[in-house]
């Protein structure tokens, strides 16, 4: 029962999460007259880009493809002003979306799900949430996002700390001001990556603790070219078909079909500086073996090392900012503007603490194995508990009380990283055995929502009323996953792909690294087969959707 003792809310689906996700996966249910809530922590929309307001957060994906294509209008009404947006953009982009369609009358912000439960009985989820209520919805669905669980470190004596200290994935909405201030970034991935060249402006002083130094690429970002803009939002729909037919769902330089052992020195700095040039993601396309191959990835990784010694004047900072610990591209990539060379200036300093680990957050600051520093604020640019972490905080349970933290006890397993089996009705938007974070998420994001749209009608329309992966499909899936991730390189680096940043979490490679088209192909072949591998039943109760 709700705790205000009223009766639940009886809806057609509850959707956590008021993101790209959740806002799309509303807007395609509620259009075809199914009863849909959005229930949504955050008092605004936006997901990632309503938490990580740190300075100098934007996207790495361009932002001609950094957005919705459902349809042509969208893009043709937007307008971006850069090759790269700034998350204030796309957070303004994200609420004109919400105002356009009238989302907001359906979404409960302020609200976080506690837990979700599966009634065999009814064949209902009843979900309730840290404000007292409690929604019946027979269909249970998670947009709750792969990055969104903000993950500060825990070292002792944080809670003595005298001085500010910020998450950059819980950023305050009012900014802050670092002016005249001693400043120290921990970590050194994406979000230190773009933060710190603009908190360095600003600060009087700051030092950047690095444990792992990650390869990042230039984004020569800049004003979007006009003709480019018209080109890519004439015909929307085609981009967007192209893009969820491609390896990552981006369209640019084709990933090259040649190896680089085999290229003569000349073609592969010719290649290599051509996509330095262009700037973003695109390096490891370069050649079709750097993902594969040792010998072919040291060929990249150098390439990249060549640069950094380039940029940074100071041959010693220069060797600690190159990376050596993992193969290039298995840790997730960085786009950056002027990373390398802010640690020319002055006022920064890099401090290596990869022997020297930071012991305690003093009152003053921190102290490492060998030093101790004192800072007026502290940046915890630490990452998140990725793919799994915001899905286990709440306590979501199925058939038989069997609880997802159970099921995933030894990691994730999934089918197609739509659904659990055992969890009927219950569906994870680029939930982990999907290709999700090895993409342009919003692509992504698109695929899985319109193929839980399509389920759902299908279930309407044949008067069925769970569907439920099958354990087999479930066992041969994970297997798949994990076989194809074990070809590659990406399990040899200790990345947040495979948990190694959260003490304790299971050691598994979660997303699906098959690519987007082949993927999006299966899905649809599943779907057109009846949903093969899965469970469908009319169950107890008639179907009242619509
Ligand atoms: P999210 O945007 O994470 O939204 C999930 C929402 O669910 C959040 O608002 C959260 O508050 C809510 N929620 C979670 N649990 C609960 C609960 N129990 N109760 C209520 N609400 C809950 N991807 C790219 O493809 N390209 C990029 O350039 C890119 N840049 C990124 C930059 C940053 C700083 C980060 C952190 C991620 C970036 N990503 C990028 C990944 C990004 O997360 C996705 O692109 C996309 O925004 C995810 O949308 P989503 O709706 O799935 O999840
Ligand atoms: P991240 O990539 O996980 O980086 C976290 C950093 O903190 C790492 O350098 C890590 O070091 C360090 N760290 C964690 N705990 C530490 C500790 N106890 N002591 C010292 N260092 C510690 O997190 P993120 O930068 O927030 O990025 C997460 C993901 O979000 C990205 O990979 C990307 O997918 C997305 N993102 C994208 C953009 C963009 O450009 N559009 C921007 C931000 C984020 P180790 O490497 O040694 O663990």
């Amino acid at each position: 029962m709700p705790q205000n003792g009223s009766t639940p809310a009886r809806l057609d689906a509850v959707i956590v999460g008021a993101g790209f996700a959740g806002l799309y996966m509303l807007l395609r249910l509620r259009n075809a007259g199914f009863s849909a809530r959005v229930i949504e922590a955050g008092d605004g929309v936006g997901g990632t880009w309503y938490w990580n307001r740190y300075p100098g957060a934007r996207c790495d994906i361009e932002s001609l493809q950094y957005q919705y294509g459902f349809n042509d209008e969208l893009p043709r009404e937007w307008t971006w002003s850069e090759k790269y947006a700034t998350q204030p953009e796309i957070l303004a982009y994200i609420n004109y979306v919400a105002d356009k369609y009238d989302l907001r009358r359906d979404i409960q912000f302020d609200t976080r799900v506690t837990s979700a439960s599966f009634d065999e009985r009814t064949d209902r989820w009843a979900v309730q949430t840290d404000r007292g209520d409690e929604f019946s919805a027979r269909f249970c669905i998670m947009a709750t996002g792969c990055l969104s669980a903000a993950k500060v470190p825990d070292i002792p004596g944080l809670e003595r700390y005298e001085g500010e200290w910020y998450h950059t994935g819980a950023w305050p909405h009012e900014g802050v001001d670092f002016s005249g201030k001693t400043v120290g970034v921990i970590g050194t991935g994406s979000s230190a990556i773009q933060s710190i060249p603009v908190i360095a402006q600003q600060a009087k002083h700051l030092t950047v603790f690095q444990r792992t130094a990650n390869f990042s690429m230039p984004a020569n970002n800049g004003p979007l070219d006009e003709d480019y803009r018209a080109k890519m939002t004439t015909d929307y729909t085609s981009i967007r078909k192209a893009a969820r037919n491609s390896p990552a769902g981006i369209l640019g330089r084709p990933m090259s079909d040649k190896s680089v052992l085999e290229a003569s020195e000349e073609e592969r700095n010719r290649e290599f500086e051509a996509r330095w040039e262009i700037g973003g993601l695109g390096l490891g396309g370069a050649f079709n073996d750097v993902g594969l191959n040792l010998e072919a990835n040291a060929i990249a990784a150098e390439f990249v090392r060549s640069k950094i010694r380039a940029i940074v004047k100071d041959p010693e900072t220069a060797e600690l900012l190159c990376p050596r610990d993992y193969p290039f591209g298995t840790k997730r990539l960085c786009v950056d503007t002027g990373y390398y060379a802010t640690f020319n200036r002055d006022n920064v300093k890099l401090v290596n603490i990869k022997g020297n680990p930071i012991e305690e957050i003093t009152p003053r600051g921190l102290r490492t194995g060998n030093a101790e520093y004192e800072f007026d604020a502290i940046v915890f640019a630490t990452g998140f508990d990725a793919m799994t972490g915001a899905l286990l905080k709440i306590d979501i349970r199925g058939r038989d009380g069997l609880t997802l933290r159970e099921k995933w006890e030894h990691g994730p397993r999934t089918y197609l990283g739509l659904q659990v089996a055992g969890f009927p009705n219950l569906f994870t938007i680029t939930g982990p055995g999907s290709p999700s974070v090895l993409s342009n998420m919003i692509v992504s994001i698109e695929q899985h929502v319109d193929w839980i749209f399509d389920c759902l009608s299908y279930l309407r329309e044949h008067e069925l009323s769970t569907i439920e992966a099958s354990r087999e499909a479930e066992d041969r899936w994970v297997d798949h996953v994990n076989e194809i991730a074990s070809h590659t390189l990406f399990p040899m680096a200790n990345s947040w792909y495979i948990g190694a940043n959260i003490p304790g979490k299971p050691r598994v490679f979660m997303p699906y690294i098959g690519g987007v088209g082949n993927y999006a192909q299966k899905c649809q072949h599943i779907a057109d087969n009846g949903y093969d591998g899965f469970e469908l039943d009319s169950g107890r109760v008639a179907v009242a959707a619509g």
